[in-house]
């Protein structure tokens, strides 16, 4: 693909889904999985129903029986390695990049992307494999300043985890910061009845890399910024209005709000690929005035193209849509 070069279809979307063995309640109440994966294909097989009937989904990844430790589930590595990995090589090229987890409450979000001490998930890697990365940058690269931000979005409301009153405001590594955010999220979530299976969470990195480039025997200095957003949804489970009311209701009209605003504006990036990579385009392109010379004429053109086929991609978007997509 454009965006992720391992994926194989022309697109700048890549999805995954990722099954998790049942827990020990399902295994006590004698539930079976009823999913089953060949290469990229997803089973889903009812109870009740012929082989024929089954539904069968095709993604870019069926994450299950490839873990290459011989386990039955894949593992935290190479959930990491095949998904954020080449997202984090695309964020070092300057693109903007986004990795977020979908599901009900209880299918392995939080897992996925966060994890536990023992099996650390996306995230932590993710800032650590970051860190290694500028310690060993090329030459070339004579600066390197990463920005943080960690805030859940609950009823609308955004919520800054990483405590603006913070005393201790410097000198932590993005893994420093990440704990720091993990224990306002858990102290907020207990005392709300487990708030963070209704809130959407935002570990937000913006990147600039200084380079020094020689043009024409003159050596030019330009900066190339990279916001990456790793993001573990809310949960996705159907809000039973029959049986809520008062706070429930209005957090369940604000989840399903949220989510089927992202669900619309992904389909129509996926429907418009071109308008998708147009956006990537310019905004790479728009970056900065130096990085344009250095990539040479062609660009104005893909600014106009894109900037037309923007404009038709935001006339089918509603206002709180197309708010959305400037984000
Ligand atoms: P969610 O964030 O979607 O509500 P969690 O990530 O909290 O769900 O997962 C629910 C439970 O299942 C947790 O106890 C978690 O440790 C466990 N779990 C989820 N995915 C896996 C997995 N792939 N392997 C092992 N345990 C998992």
């Amino acid at each position: 693909s454009d965006l992720l070069t391992d994926g194989g279809t022309n697109s700048s979307m890549t999805v995954a889904v990722r099954v998790r063995p049942l827990n020990k309640r399902e295994q006590a109440d004698e539930n079976r999985c009823v999913i089953s994966m060949v290469d990229n294909e997803t089973m889903v097989a009812h109870p009740d129903r012929s082989v024929d009937e089954h539904h069968r989904f095709t993604y870019d990844y069926s994450f299950w029986s490839y873990d290459r430790e011989g386990g039955e589930f894949a593992s935290q590595e190479y959930v990491y390695n095949t998904l954020a990995q080449p997202i984090l090589a695309k964020a070092f090229e300057g693109y903007n990049t986004c990795l977020f987890a979908y599901g009900q409450t209880g299918s392995g979000k939080s897992y996925s992307m966060m994890g536990h001490s023992t099996e650390i998930g996306i995230i932590p890697r993710f800032c650590e494999e970051l860190v290694d990365r500028t310690e060993t940058c090329p030459d070339n690269i004579t600066d390197i300043n990463v920005e943080i931000s960690f805030f859940e979005i609950y009823n609308e409301k955004i919520h800054d985890l990483l405590c603006p009153s913070a005393k201790d405001k410097t000198g932590k590594k993005p893994n420093g910061w990440l704990s720091v955010g993990n224990k306002h999220r858990a102290t907020a979530a207990t005392g709300m009845n487990d708030k963070s299976s209704r809130s959407h969470s935002v570990f937000t990195l913006v990147m600039t890399q200084t380079k020094t480039e020689v043009l024409d025997g003159k050596r030019h200095e330009h900066s190339v910024t990279s916001k990456i957003n790793l993001v573990d949804l809310a949960g996705s489970e159907r809000q039973s209005l029959a049986k809520t009311s008062g706070d429930r209701l209005r957090e369940g009209a604000s989840i399903n709000k949220s989510l089927h605003t992202l669900g619309k504006v992904i389909s129509m990036l996926s429907d418009q690929s071109v308008a998708a990579r147009s956006i990537i385009n310019i905004a790479r392109v728009n970056e900065d005035p130096k990085a344009r010379l250095i990539r040479g004429s062609g660009s104005e053109d893909v600014i106009s193209a894109s900037l037309v086929e923007i404009t038709s991609l935001k006339q089918k978007l509603s206002e709180k849509e197309r708010e959305m997509v400037e984000i």
